[in-house]
């Protein structure tokens, strides 16, 4: 299937009325997760070598059968009661991690703002409380443009962190900026895409572009992982004999998707190969034991994958007492 006529007759997560311009359904599902208080802001310390590596809560949303690719509302149903879970309120995490190593203090990822409803936009909250001052952030890696990674980017239609470069992948920049990829696409596509280029626009001073995989300094390596978008776009820490992949968006319904990779999402861009890429990235990463965190895995959003008999199965990080 060529992109533009997936962009056109995507299965995107409902069409009502919007909320921020974005994501309708989403906006409503949110509400879910939005209802109560918030809990205390969501940070976690661990050590990857010599890296202090901070993960952030951004807050959550639900994310029903509906939004997803390959899965009946049943099948759905079911993996969630297997493992636990209410299949009406599932909370999917959204997740950002910072990164400091000497002078350097690195964000994979800005979360939402306030694009995507109540239940989101908590991760300036969650950087107060890791001490994390916006204008000290030297570097701001996106893993892709999506609204839930780097709406936070902006205050306004300025730059959220007013110090930092802007990271991304040359193939996501291109995608983004191309109008004639959109045309004739539905709304929040196209109101995706606005809100990508304004992220490039208040940054375009200082915008920095990768290709493929590439050594982007202190310690981190790009790592492509296209499909979900064009660019999308993992980062590889290593220092010493720690290593840490932050694999972005490989799943957004954890449940789901480690039992089934073959499910996709709405949002991709291309499922086809967001599928295949899930099954070669988490083929990897269990067979090389490698820790990965996830931008919607459960917080703090850090795991290890071994393979099941179904698909796979996650084992989360153990709890860091002490950094
Ligand atoms: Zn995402």
């Amino acid at each position: 299937m060529q992109r533009r006529q997936f962009l056109a007759t995507a299965p995107l997560v409902g069409a009502a009325a919007t909320l921020g311009g974005l994501a309708p359904s989403l906006a409503r599902a949110a509400s879910h997760s939005g209802g109560g208080s918030a809990q205390v802001p969501a940070y976690q310390r661990f050590a990857v070598g010599d890296m202090t590596v901070t993960c952030l809560g951004d807050g959550s949303l639900h994310i029903g059968p509906d939004s997803l690719i390959g899965i009946e509302a049943d099948a759905y149903t079911e993996l969630m009661r297997a493992q636990f879970r209410d299949p009406e309120t599932y909370p999917t995490s959204v997740n950002a991690f910072a990164i400091q190593r000497g002078d350097e203090t690195i964000l994979v990822d800005a979360g939402t703002a306030d694009a995507m409803g109540p239940g989101l936009g908590r991760l300036p909250r969650s950087l107060e409380a890791a001490g994390i001052d916006p204008a000290s952030v030297t570097r701001l890696l996106a893993t892709h443009l999506h609204p839930d990674h780097v709406a936070g980017a902006l205050s306004g239609q300025d730059a959220m962190f007013p110090n930092a470069e802007l990271v991304v992948s040359e193939t996501d920049r291109a995608f983004w900026s191309d109008e004639g990829n959109f045309s004739g696409a539905p709304e929040m596509m196209q109101n995706f895409a606005n809100l990508a280029r304004s992220v490039l626009s208040a940054y375009s001073d200082r915008l920095v572009t990768f290709s493929g995989e590439e050594d982007i300094g202190s310690g981190i390596t790009s790592m492509p992982l296209p499909g979900h978008t064009p660019g999308h776009s993992g980062y590889m820490l290593s220092s010493g004999d720690d290593s840490l992949l932050i694999w972005a968006d490989i799943v957004h319904v954890p449940p789901v998707q480690f039992a089934r990779p073959d499910v996709a999402i709405g949002f991709d861009v291309d499922p086809e190969q967001a599928v295949e890429t899930r099954q070669r990235t988490m083929d990897m990463v269990a067979t090389d034991r490698l820790q990965v965190a996830g931008s919607h895995i459960g917080f703090p959003g850090v795991v290890n994958v071994e393979a099941a008999e179904d698909g796979y199965r996650m084992i989360p990080a153990v709890y860091h007492y002490d950094v």
